[in-house]
């Protein structure tokens, strides 16, 4: 396993393609559609010309031919006689079709097996930090890695029926890494709109409930992305409040919202990022939700929700 499966799992368009992105906005698509509904305006006027026995203006002919370019999916319906007023909805896509979400799932199943790789220092920032870590697991050995794989899945699956674009750090939980700069640097080359890494936490077993990560300001590193993934932060806190139950974190964070300057995922990253601990692992309460696949259900909708609501910003 010397190679980390960096490849990114691409279901619903390529990495290429998600460059452009925000060009593929259903909003930057309306001029398209007023140009295509001026045009049928054009024809509207250019055959009543006809009708009434002129001749038709070298102008207007000269016009008509416009609608033919991106008008693609003008209906038959836009072009018959008296349907120039115009139309709603434009476009039969998602109204997220476009949006790109990297999810991040935390570690690796193989990570145990690589020590080696998985303890090299790589870049996090201004300094340096270990490639990725095994991660937590619950008192009776349920792990990290499997929790986050699945939870992270699941969320894909929520918000592709949604039309978005969703690029996953590594393609199972077979491998190894890949390393943090790997995982930042995916979301990055995505043109993410948003991207989040899935963890539960490993602390003290007295503790309990969920918190969001967000990054401080690290000059040079973060100062771009700082305060929109706040905004991500805070959107996907409130949704995941709301609807999965699970509390604040009652050992760390302030209302559930930790800002961080020490994490290579968060500090490397050039699109909005948050970390989110669904839970603590080491607490009896936690790991019995974070085990049952009926609430990892329910949470994946739950960040999903939130990621949607921070799409819908803008
Ligand atoms: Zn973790």
């Amino acid at each position: 396993m010397g190679q980390h499966p960096i490849r990114p799992t691409t279901v619903g368009g390529t990495i290429q393609t998600t460059h452009g992105g925000a060009a593929r906005r259903p909003g930057r698509l309306r001029p398209v559609g007023l140009l295509a509904v001026a045009a049928s305006t054009l024809l509207t006027a250019a055959c009543g010309t006809v009708a009434s026995g002129t001749t038709p203006s070298p102008e207007v002919t000269a016009t008509l031919p416009l609608p033919g370019p991106g008008e693609g999916s003008a209906s038959p319906r836009g072009a018959a006689p008296g349907a120039a007023e115009p139309d709603p909805q434009p476009s039969d896509a998602p109204p997220l079709a476009g949006r790109v979400v990297v999810i991040d799932p935390g570690h690796n199943g193989g990570n145990a097996e690589a020590p080696e790789e998985i303890n090299r220092q790589v870049p996090s920032g201004p300094g340096e930090k270990a490639c990725d870590t095994v991660g937590a697991e619950t008192a009776d050995g349920y792990p990290e890695h499997e929790f986050t794989w699945d939870l992270s899945t699941r969320i894909r699956d929520r918000l592709e029926a949604e039309g978005v674009t969703v690029v996953l750090t590594r393609d199972d939980n077979e491998g190894v890494g890949p390393c943090v700069n790997e995982r930042a640097e995916i979301g990055n080359e995505a043109g993410a709109d948003a991207a989040i890494s899935i963890h539960a936490d490993g602390s003290t077993p007295g503790g309990s409930g969920f918190h969001v990560i967000a990054p401080g300001v690290v000059d040079g590193y973060t100062d771009d992305i700082a305060e929109p993934s706040m905004d991500l932060a805070a959107d996907v806190r409130d949704e995941f409040h709301e609807r999965s139950d699970q509390p604040y974190a009652d050992y760390v964070a302030d209302d559930a919202i930790d800002v961080r300057t020490d994490l290579g995922g968060l500090n490397l990253s050039d699109v909005p990022k948050v970390f989110l601990e669904v839970g603590n692992m080491r607490n009896a309460t936690d790991a019995r939700n974070l085990k049952d696949e009926e609430w990892r259900a329910g949470a994946a909708n739950a960040v999903a929700a939130g990621l949607t609501r921070y799409l819908a910003r803008g």
